[in-house]
């Protein structure tokens, strides 16, 4: 049978939670698209289950919960994240304090911390590209 995808809105503090996990603030609100705020930004964090971690970043699920997340909650950017162990998946998104506007950029800092994660997380793909070489 399959299994239904729920979507849950986090609560203030599970929303902190989330923000504090590893990997989860990597990429931020930076900029209002709206009214070009920059600073703090609400955060709405929402938590999906239901969805095997080989679909987490299937084009076609990801297009079906965004639609479902602007539907029901007005939010127009959201931002699927799967931090920590990586087995849960996570939407993140926020609201400009000026205008309530969702249109939020977010943005990644680009810090050699987050480059050594990011090869933490695929597999170290130049170590592999020099093993096929031999
Ligand atoms: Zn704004």
């Amino acid at each position: 049978m399959k299994k239904a995808i729920e979507i849950k809105a986090l609560d203030d503090d599970e929303t902190l939670a989330a923000l504090k996990m590893p990997k989860f603030g990597l990429l931020k609100p930076v900029r209002c698209s709206k009214c070009n705020h920059s600073g703090s930004f609400a955060r709405r964090v929402f938590a999906v289950s239901g969805v095997p971690v080989s679909k987490f970043s299937d084009d076609a699920t990801q297009e079906a919960i965004h639609a479902y997340i602007t539907s029901h909650f007005g939010i127009a950017h959201v931002f699927f994240k799967s931090p920590g162990s990586g087995k849960k998946l996570y939407i993140d998104s926020a609201i400009c304090p000026e205008c309530q506007s969702t249109m939020i950029v977010f943005d990644i800092q680009l810090t050699s911390d987050f480059f050594d994660e990011v090869s933490r997380v695929v597999g170290h793909p130049n170590e592999k590209e020099r093993r096929r070489l031999k």
